[in-house]
């Protein structure tokens, strides 16, 4: 079974359609294909088109550019192409990271020309690759020293010069290939030197400074991701002298960036505010928790447009049809008018069924890749499933399933069920790596559970979305208010796991009792409220009147916040 991800809108009537749903006809002239939203990211994760990410930021931007080529609209994404990337090994018990190269040719990707940026007193030739998609394309800077994604320190050389030629190389790109861009939106700050990019060119030919700032900031969305402005990267004058400077034409540019620094330093986010009128947040709670501050000391005010995902292509196929052909979802994927009485109606018999296609999925891709005992994983349609799928960082509390592991194999003996965990440590955070030990350490050392817990090496793509896809509950336990908004929930409300979360991030756009609901007023209570709800959860799967109750709830609570249409749809509202 291949899954189709292709759903674009094929007649002019569907587009139109979908611009009156938004309610703009004006957009149509707004946006054109050599005016078209361009979306600048330091991170894509979109591993068909050779550009694997990180996490949820390159996933939001892939599903970004997927949505827009479905619904018609002129996006062009201007990213990176790492020519080497990082992956996960398992070996005697233990994981480490292996680079491997990654060549754009491979990847359909076209050769444009070069590019030069001034970097450390050398010209700096990048080459600009290009690939289309429909409306949309990725446009990508490339050279064979780029490195990957994230390495080095954060505040860097090696990182700054990477964002610098993002931005100065990704502008000067666009005009290579003849795009002016009707507006910019930087997904973080790494790609604050795009927005300068246009700063400069507008001031130095011929625009008044100050129009030239209003003109740009008009222009251009800041869209943040971090909870706390003070944990974000700064340079050094001395860096930027290196790096920055030599790249701006314009004196008045020079001048007003180096009245920027602070004691000495910069910090990105300060100057991304100030370049950026538009600023947005990933959930409602991050936007209203964001804590930013401008250089006037005013506290920063952020937009919330929920992250959602594209369905077509994280939701199973055949779970995606049903959806529609229930009256459930509309064509663009939006919810309906009358969703929530639609979703009503749904049997558990329905979502067993389903999920049995679904679980045939998942055994496809673990055939490919086996556990931390070399076995290779198959499960029937009625044995229950937990996953903990996402990136190892401390936030997101991989090992707090194990922290009672009687209890945990007590509920896995219960229901015979098993745990899927997956997740790959940040390079140098040897604290975490030592807790994935431990949690692996545990495991090895159970009978039990060193059958029913499976750990499975170099997390990405393929096996988030066999995972959504497959299993039945989700396990989504970051610590309240550090999660910006996440997705990988959403892929599974979509596909029709149960939801075993705390209440962070997008999970909290929606009432705490959308979900089976972990709280505590402190981690050992809230230990104890995870063990319940997935006791709970897992019982909800042997009777079908839980199991409609909370698909029904889930669905109902959550489907617009799950729809990439309807985050598209934001922002062009936000924007137009
Ligand atoms: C969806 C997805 C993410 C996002 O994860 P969150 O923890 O929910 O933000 C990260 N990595 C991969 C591979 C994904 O598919």
């Amino acid at each position: 079974m291949i899954l189709k991800t292709r759903h674009r809108l094929d007649t002019i009537e569907d587009v139109e359609e979908f611009y009156a749903a938004i309610k703009r006809e004006h957009l149509t002239r707004s946006l054109s294909e050599d005016r078209p939203y361009t979306y600048w990211t330091i991170e894509l994760y979109d591993q068909a088109n050779g550009i694997r990410g990180g996490g949820g930021l390159g996933i939001l931007a892939a599903d970004t550019r997927r949505v827009a080529e479905q619904m018609n609209v002129p996006l062009t994404l201007v990213t990176p192409f790492y020519p080497s990337e990082l992956h996960q090994k398992f070996e005697n018990g233990r994981s480490f990271d292996v680079s491997k190269p990654v060549l754009y040719e491979d990847f359909g990707f076209e050769l444009i020309d070069t590019v030069n940026i001034k970097c450390n007193k050398d010209l700096v030739e990048l080459s600009v690759v290009e690939k289309e998609f429909g409306s949309t394309r990725i446009l990508a800077i490339t050279e064979p020293n780029f490195g990957e994604l994230y390495s080095g320190d954060s505040c860097g050389d090696h990182r700054l010069y990477q964002e610098v030629a993002l931005g100065f190389g990704g502008y000067q790109a666009l005009k290579l290939v003849g795009l002016k861009p009707a507006i910019m939106q930087l997904n973080e700050v790494a790609t604050f030197f795009a927005a300068l990019a246009r700063l400069d060119e507008l001031a130095s030919n011929g625009m008044d400074f100050y129009e030239a700032v209003v003109y740009t900031r008009k222009h251009t969305l800041y869209t943040n991701h971090t909870l706390v402005q003070a944990a974000e990267a700064s340079f050094s004058y001395d860096q930027f002298e290196r790096y920055v400077f030599p790249n701006l034409r314009s004196k008045a540019v020079k001048k007003w960036l180096s009245d920027k620094f602070e004691n000495g330093r910069i910090r990105l986010s300060s100057v991304t505010i100030e370049i950026a009128e538009l600023r947005s947040g990933v959930s409602k709670l991050h936007a209203r928790v964001a804590n930013y501050h401008d250089l006037s000391g005013e506290k920063v005010k952020f937009k919330a447009v929920t992250n959602g995902v594209d369905i077509p292509y994280w939701v199973l196929p055949n779970i995606v049809k049903y959806y529609k052909t229930a009256g459930i979802l509309d064509k663009f994927c939006l919810p309906t008018e009358d969703y929530e009485e639609k979703v009503e109606l749904i049997e558990a018999s329905t979502v067993r069924d389903l999920k049995a296609q679904g679980r045939a999925f998942m055994n496809q891709v673990l055939a490919r890749r086996p556990d931390q005992n070399g076995e290779i994983l198959n499960f029937g349609p009625d044995e229950i499933v937990f996953d903990f799928k996402r990136r190892f960082v401390d936030y997101k509390r991989p090992w707090l399933p194990f922290t009672d592991t009687v209890k945990l194999k007590r509920i896995l003996q219960n229901h015979n069920a098993h745990y899927i965990l997956t997740g790959r440590v940040h390079q140098g955070d040897t604290r975490m790596m030592a807790r994935l030990n431990e949690v692996l350490d545990k495991i090895k050392g159970d009978d039990y559970l060193s059958t029913h817990v499976h750990y499975i090496a170099d997390y990405d793509e393929e096996l988030a979305r066999a995972l959504s896809v497959g299993s039945n509950v989700s396990i989504n336990i970051p610590i309240v208010g550090l999660e910006a908004c996440g997705t990988s929930w959403e892929k599974d409300v979509g596909n029709m796991c149960l939801l075993v979360s705390t209440h962070d991030g997008g999970v909290a756009d929606a009432a705490s009792d959308s979900y089976l609901n972990v709280s505590g007023s402190n981690e050992a209570d809230e230990i104890e409220s995870l063990y319940e709800r997935m006791e709970e959860a897992a019982s909800a799967w042997e009777n079908d009147f839980d199991l409609e109750f909370w698909q029904k709830r889930q669905l109902s609570r959550y489907l617009p916040t799950v729809s990439g249409t309807r985050m598209l749809r934001d922002y062009l509202d936000y924007l137009f």
